[in-house]
C-alpha cells in the first residue's frame, strides 16, 4: 500500500506551515457585509454595461501584457505618482507584500511593523523564513515611537511595514513619528496607504525626499476589491528590484481593463469614498453616544470599538450583531491589545443604520 498523504504532509510540509491557520474569511451569506473594508456601492449601471462591452471584446485566449503599461501609466497619472518614480503592480497589494518581502529575504533578514497591524506583513515574513518583530502600540493603539526607534536600533530590520491609517486600530500615525522612523531606519520603509482615500494625508507627493521609502496602496477600499489590484510607487531601484520576483502574467486582462476603465471614471469612486467618509463621522457620533462601548479615532473607512466587560464580551456583541443580520469582524483571541475589539466597516446610509441599530440592541 501506498504511504497515505497524510504521512507524507506530515514529512514534508513545513512544521509552522503545518502548525497555522489559513487566512480565514468569513461567509457572509444573507448578513449585512460590513468586515473587510469594501466600498458598500455598486457601479452606475452605464459604467457597469461599458465594462460589460469591454470585457466581451477582450481577447481572453491571449496572456495579458507582461508589463501591463498602459495601466501603470495610468495609475502614475492618476494617483499623481512623483516624476522619476516608478509603479509596480499586484494582484491586490497582498501581492505586492509578498513581492517585497521575497526581494529582501536575504538569510537572517528581520522584518518589522508595529503590532497589531496588518496581518499579512508578518505572515509572509513566516513564508519566506525572515523573523517578524512586532512593536507593540501602546493601549490606546498610539505610536510608541521612542520604542519603535530602540526596536530598529536594536533588530536592523531590512523592511519595515508601516500602515497609515492603520488597519485594524484605524488611526494614522502622526506623520512626524513616521518621519524620524524612515530616516533611522537602515533598510526599507514601506508606507502601506490602502486607507490613504479617507485619510487625507500621504507620503506619495514624499518619495524623493527619502531613499529608504516607497509607499504601496490599493484600489480594494475605494470599490474595486474584486478586481484585486495593488500598486508600490518609487524610486526605479526598488521598484525594479521588486519586479524580478513578480510572476511574469501576475495581472490578468479582465484586472487590467476594466481597471483602466475605473480609473478613467475616478470621479464616480472618489464621490462614492466622499460618502462613506461622511457616513464615518455619522455612525461614530451615535457610537460614541452609546455606554459600553468605546470608539477609536479613524482616518479609514472602518471603525475600531471596544466593548466594556470581561474577557468573552466582544465576542458576545459580535455573535448578537450578526444574529441581527450583520457581519463585523471580532478580534478577540488575536493581539491581546484587541481583546473585545470589534472593526466595523462602513457601509451605506442604509447599511449603517442597520448596524447602529443591531450593535444598540446587542450591548
Ligand atoms: N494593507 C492593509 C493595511 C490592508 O488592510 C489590506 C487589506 N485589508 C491590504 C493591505 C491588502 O489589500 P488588497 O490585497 O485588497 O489590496
Amino acid at each position: 500500500m501506498s504511504t497515505p498523504a497524510k504521512a507524507i504532509v506530515a514529512k514534508v510540509i513545513r512544521p509552522e506551515i503545518q502548525a497555522m491557520q489559513a487566512y480565514a474569511v468569513s461567509d457572509a451569506a444573507g448578513l449585512v457585509k460590513l468586515d473587510v473594508m469594501e466600498s458598500p456601492y455598486r457601479l452606475p449601471q452605464d459604467l457597469a454595461a461599458e465594462i460589460g462591452d469591454i470585457v466581451s471584446k477582450l481577447a481572453l485566449n491571449r496572456y495579458p501584457v507582461p508589463s501591463a503599461h498602459k495601466l501603470r501609466a495610468l495609475i502614475h497619472e492618476v494617483m499623481q505618482v512623483p516624476e522619476g518614480c516608478e509603479v509596480l503592480l499586484g494582484n491586490g497589494s497582498d501581492e505586492c507584500i509578498q513581492y517585497i518581502t521575497a526581494a529582501v529575504a536575504r538569510e537572517g533578514a528581520v522584518v518589522m511593523a508595529p503590532a497589531p497591524s496588518f496581518a499579512m506583513f508578518a505572515m509572509h515574513a513566516l513564508f519566506l523564513r525572515l523573523r517578524f518583530v512586532g512593536v507593540a502600540l501602546r493601549e490606546d493603539f498610539s505610536l510608541d515611537t521612542e520604542a519603535f526607534l530602540a526596536a530598529m536600533a536594536r533588530e536592523k530590520p531590512a523592511l519595515v511595514w508601516i500602515a497609515f491609517p492603520n488597519n485594524p486600530t484605524g488611526n494614522a500615525f502622526p506623520v512626524a513619528d513616521i518621519e524620524r522612523i524612515v530616516r533611522a531606519a537602515p533598510g526599507l520603509v514601506v508606507i502601506d496607504e490602502a486607507y490613504q482615500p479617507f485619510a487625507g494625508v500621504t507620503f506619495m507627493p514624499r518619495l524623493a525626499e527619502f531613499e529608504n521609502m516607497v509607499v504601496m496602496r490599493t484600489v480594494s477600499k475605494i470599490g474595486m476589491a474584486g478586481l484585486r489590484l495593488g500598486y508600490v510607487c518609487g524610486r526605479p531601484e526598488w521598484i525594479g528590484s521588486f519586479d524580478k520576483t513578480r510572476s511574469p502574467f501576475n495581472i490578468n486582462v479582465l484586472t487590467e481593463a476594466v481597471a483602466i476603465k475605473l480609473l478613467q471614471n475616478k470621479s464616480v469612486l472618489d464621490a462614492q469614498a466622499a460618502k462613506v467618509l461622511e457616513e464615518r463621522e455619522r455612525v461614530r457620533s451615535e457610537l460614541t453616544r452609546l455606554a459600553g462601548l468605546t470608539i477609536f479615532p479613524s482616518a479609514a473607512n472602518f471603525l475600531l470599538a471596544r466593548v466594556a466587560g470581561g474577557k468573552g464580551a466582544g465576542t458576545r456583541v459580535f455573535e448578537r450583531v450578526k444574529d441581527q443580520g450583520v457581519l463585523v469582524k471580532d478580534f478577540s483571541g488575536g493581539h491581546p491589545l484587541l481583546e473585545n475589539c470589534l472593526r466595523l466597516t462602513i457601509g451605506t446610509p442604509e447599511e449603517n443604520r442597520i448596524l447602529l441599530s443591531a450593535v444598540r440592541e446587542s450591548l
